[in-house]
């Protein structure tokens, strides 16, 4: 199919943007009514190294490489807006997976109240694409970083961790001793996360002092943030909570639970940082948005991340995927 027709089918399958979105795809560039703050990130995710066509179909791809860069904005506060991908697809992709891609992508976009508002599509020897999503806010308040905790503040995480991780393991074949509704429930986290979109808003106006999204893992992630903010985060492994079937899989492929969890990545929770005091209205505004928080540990002076076992002891050496 030539791309000018490629292009016209997307564009039918999309839906009609909100009134904030002046001009629509199909003309030179969107125009967009701004709000006072611009926030934006921009994702790439490229065949065969954050996916592979084996075990991703189109529409789990095209839901990562928006899930992923909407999680950005979730880790900001930002209110979302808009979305643009740049789609280099290999001349062997059948049309209708095209447009089963974009599908994926416009779904995750749909359910967080976000325009996919233009994009590009060109040919190219592997399948790679980049989205671009602009969020928004009133005022800086509204929003959070990494780079506010202090020490004395407490250390929470939204939701559960190590499905996606264990996820990876089943759709590898690394734990075949695990009941089809659990592989099913975790391979599908894996292949399609949810970007936490309502509960990072709900956090950066609850006044958390600092916060990230978990797509490296939280050893990486937790060390980015300690990084940015000059602290130590002292983290307990066996306050971590683990998302259901982890346990199990763990155990199947000989791998201890906690570990995976706290190392494995794309969880796309949020890791946040608070203020004591703020503590009861951090965990409340998570709630609301439909997630629970689970406090792992305090801030330090110092530097890095210390992740203690059951017994106190601090572990070396876990890290989660680093990206070169
Ligand atoms: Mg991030």
């Amino acid at each position: 199919m030539p791309e000018l027709d490629l292009v016209a089918a997307i564009r039918r399958l999309l839906p009609e943007p909100p009134g904030r979105v002046l001009r629509p795809p199909g003309d030179d560039a969107a125009v967009v009514r701004a709000r006072a703050l611009a926030i934006t990130s921009l994702d790439t995710v490229v065949e065969g190294v954050h996916f592979s066509r084996a075990t991703h179909s189109p529409a789990d791809i095209g839901h990562k490489a928006a899930a992923t860069a909407l999680s950005d904005l979730a880790a900001m506060g930002a209110e979302p807006g808009e979305a643009y991908a740049s789609l280099a697809l290999p001349a062997d992709l059948p049309e209708a997976e095209a447009l089963a891609l974009v599908e994926g992508m416009a779904g995750v976009c749909r359910r967080h109240g976000t325009a996919l508002a233009g994009g590009d599509v060109v040919r190219s020897g592997i399948l790679v694409i980049t989205v671009a999503v602009t969020g928004w806010a009133d005022s800086e308040d509204e929003l959070a970083g990494r780079d506010g905790a202090r020490p004395g503040d407490l250390v929470g995480v939204t939701g559960a961790l190590g499905a996606s991780g264990a996820g990876l393991l089943v759709i590898a074949g690394e734990a075949d001793a695990v009941d089809a509704d659990t592989v099913r429930a975790l391979a599908d986290a894996h292949r399609r996360p949810e970007p936490r979109l309502l509960a990072g808003r709900g956090l950066a106006r609850s006044g958390v002092s600092a916060l990230i999204d978990l797509s490296d893992g939280l050893a990486t992630d937790a060390r980015h943030l300690a990084a940015q903010s000059g602290v130590a985060l002292e983290l307990e492994l066996e306050a971590l909570p683990l998302a259901g079937g982890v346990a199990a899989v763990a155990e199947a492929a000989g791998r201890d639970a906690r570990e995976l969890a706290a190392t494995a990545g794309e969880d796309y929770e949020l890791l946040f940082t608070v203020p004591a005091g703020r503590w009861e209205a951090a965990g409340d505004a998570a709630r609301q948005a439909g997630c629970a928080v689970t406090r792992l540990g305090v801030v330090l002076p110092g530097g890095g991340v210390i992740l203690r076992d059951a017994r106190g002891r601090a572990l070396e050496g876990l890290r989660g995927y680093e990206h070169a």
